[in-house]
């Protein structure tokens, strides 16, 4: 993981520090990437596999979107190409979260993963006999919660590297546990597939 840390696409992290509510615990982050989605009747093995992958190639920024087609096929993409949904700006990581044309459902997306960890968090509350109100004060005040251009810790969010505040997640209601992260974020990251990305992407 520190290897993984020196590369450029690893630079944001440092912008984090000037953010001490979002720390990144990278012993959780790495746990969570590796989790397995869980599969059935509906959401079969394939799109299990591609889910995995996807989030993977999200957490290493190695989505093909138009900035790094340029780079690696200097051949096929002229460098003036802009984004092809707002034909206004370059097309790179950041930019599929903060296009003008995306942004407000990215923000709802994000907004709904919210809503859905503080569902699960209150059931868990509900059967482990809880008060989880703390717990989601905490959750709800973490800056990670709205895109904007020079909000790193949400990119950090969507990127899958968590802060340590999740750590607690996972451990504390005892109920909530892996299962309840798996469920939410497992909706989260199909819900980002959906978006226009699905068909750029895979
Ligand atoms: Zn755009």
């Amino acid at each position: 993981m520190c290897d993984l840390l020196q590369l450029t696409r690893f630079q944001f992290t440092s912008l984090l520090s000037f953010n001490i509510d979002y720390i990144v615990d990278w012993a959780l982050t790495w746990f969570t990437l590796k989790l397995e989605p869980s599969h059935d009747a509906f959401f079969t093995f394939e799109h299990a596999s591609r889910h995995r992958t996807f989030k993977f190639k999200l957490f290493l920024d190695e989505l093909p979107t138009l900035e790094k087609l340029k780079r690696a096929r200097l051949d096929l993409y002229l460098d003036e190409l802009t984004c092809r949904s707002c034909i206004d700006r370059m097309e790179d990581l950041m930019h599929l979260f903060m296009c003008k044309k995306c942004h407000l459902h990215m923000q709802q997306i994000l907004q709904s993963y919210q809503n859905h960890l503080i569902s699960k968090i209150q059931e868990a509350g509900k059967l482990a006999d809880i008060d989880p109100t703390p717990f989601i004060t905490k959750l709800t005040s973490l800056s990670c919660w709205s895109f904007s251009s020079t909000n790193w810790s949400s990119y950090a969010l969507v990127r899958g590297c968590l802060p340590k505040l999740f750590v607690d997640l996972l451990v504390h209601p005892k109920k909530f546990c892996v299962e309840g992260y798996r469920c939410c974020s497992q909706q989260f990251y199909s819900k980002i597939q959906k978006t226009n990305l699905e068909s750029t992407f895979l």
